[in-house]
């Protein structure tokens, strides 16, 4: 059965690139009628924070991205231990000594002489003797996977055939000094145990990848079918990382993207597939592929989710936005004509209070010096109330008899006097929310 997981590391709120990651997995998940996992990668006890756990839950639920098991990998602790043992009584796993600054020397020596920069195995030199002996001065060594030096090879679901000489990367540390297990080692521990059968992530984990492939295959696990998203830059293909901790999923959703918005173009950009507005999850699911997504860096503009996500609340009938008709302060009597009228007028649902206030407080009349006269006429026409859709078109047509103007020279004066823009809301649909005439009626 396909399992998918989606692994953040609660350090930090989740942005637009974890969700990419989230959202394909989901997908697919989905789309086999598989099992997603949302699994909290925790093993850093200094960095990882409860608060941030329930912020990606929080996250992942406003956009409907439901799970169906949480795995948290500080509970499986003693997994990533056994399997610790395994790859030590397999001689594939080494205590190395060397401190930050001395791994630095090395590297910056292969560098001058031309080579790449990776570990040098001297701790596979090292005697009991001489290893008690560092541990006593400098205490627990690292503990390191020794690759096997062949190349890895994989089919990768987005990057193509990928080929990678084992010699070329330095054997990943495992375990730390003081007994952390680093993510390399509990993902293909969990990936393992847990049936994944399928794992998308960005392309930055491209050598994990390698070096998880040897260490699954050392481990007598299957590997799951890889695929890595090509890394999202801005609008000018300019790196993102540094903007990423302002394009939080929060922060969007405080500024009013919708969700449907945000997955409609998350699904599909970088793909060869057109990115469009997509009325719900089961739409986004029918289409997806992930094999139809390039290996080039994916611009994202942050600009891009506004125009869906007021298409989106185009479509939508009052019940799903009663909430926040009510919050703009929009009397229940009226929230109907009111959400009918300011739909198509609004980007985000922030903007209906605006529209409120001009309903309910009228607006600074804007009325050019020649059209004063016409203006006072077309006043002294309004009909009596109530008011409904019809009335704008009653009483234009008087205006229209009584002073011979039409068209444009007709409608303009009378936009602007009364409220006080060029632009707006169909007349005819905003005339009867407006309190002072409706005072007048
Ligand atoms: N916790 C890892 C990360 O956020 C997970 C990577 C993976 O999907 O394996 O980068």
């Amino acid at each position: 059965m396909t399992t998918t997981r989606f692994a953040p590391s609660p350090t930090g709120y989740i942005h637009v690139g974890n969700l990419r990651t989230a959202l394909m997995n989901y997908l697919i998940a989905r789309k086999a009628g598989g099992t997603f996992i949302l699994r909290i990668d925790d093993t850093d006890p200094e960095r990882s924070k409860e608060e941030y756990v329930d912020a990606i839950k929080r996250d992942l639920e406003w956009l409907g991205l439901h799970w169906d098991k949480v795995e948290r990998q500080s509970e499986r602790l003693d997994r990533y231990a056994d399997a610790a043992d395994k790859l030590r009584e397999m001689g594939r796993f080494y205590e190395a000594f060397e401190t930050p600054t001395e791994l630095d020397l090395k590297r910056k020596k292969q560098l001058n002489m031309g080579k790449p920069p990776v570990y040098d195995r001297a701790a596979l030199n090292l005697s009991d003797a001489e290893k008690d002996a560092l541990r006593a001065e400098r205490g627990n060594g690292v503990w390191r996977f020794k690759l096997d030096h062949e190349r890895i090879e994989w089919t990768d679901g987005i990057l193509g055939d990928i080929s990678i000489d084992a010699a070329s990367v330095s054997d990943p540390v495992l375990i730390r000094g003081d007994g952390q297990v680093l993510y390399t080692i509990a993902s293909v521990v969990d990936d393992t145990e847990m049936g994944v059968t399928d794992v998308v992530r960005g392309s930055d984990h491209v050598t994990n990848t390698a070096t998880q492939i040897q260490i699954i295959e050392a481990l007598g696990g299957q590997c799951p079918r890889f695929a890595h998203h090509s890394l999202l830059t801005g609008p000018q293909g300019e790196a993102l990382s540094k903007r990423l901790g302002t394009l939080a999923l929060r922060d969007l959703r405080e500024q009013g993207v919708q969700p449907m918005a945000l997955l409609s173009l998350m699904a599909r950009l970088g793909s060869s597939d057109p990115v469009e507005l997509r009325s719900d999850m089961a739409e986004l699911i029918e289409g997806f592929d992930v094999n139809r997504f390039g290996a080039a860096p994916t611009k994202f503009d942050v600009q891009d989710l506004f125009p869906l996500t007021a298409k989106h609340l185009q479509s939508l009938p009052l019940t799903d936005v009663a909430d926040a008709v009510e919050d703009a302060g929009v009397p229940a009597d009226l929230a109907e004509p009111f959400w009918a009228m300011a739909r198509e007028n609004i980007t985000t649902l922030a903007d209906l209070k605006g529209w409120w206030e001009l309903c309910r407080d009228g607006a600074e009349p804007l009325i050019a010096d020649e059209d004063r006269e016409f203006i006072a006429e077309a006043v002294a026409l309004l009909p009596d109330g109530p008011f409904d859709g019809e009335t704008w078109g009653t009483w234009t047509k008087a205006v229209k008899e009584a002073t011979g103007r039409k068209g444009k020279g007709l409608f303009m004066p009378l936009r602007k006097a009364l409220t006080g823009m060029e632009r707006g809301p169909e007349m005819a649909a905003l005339l009867p929310l407006l309190q002072v005439i409706r005072a007048r009626g």
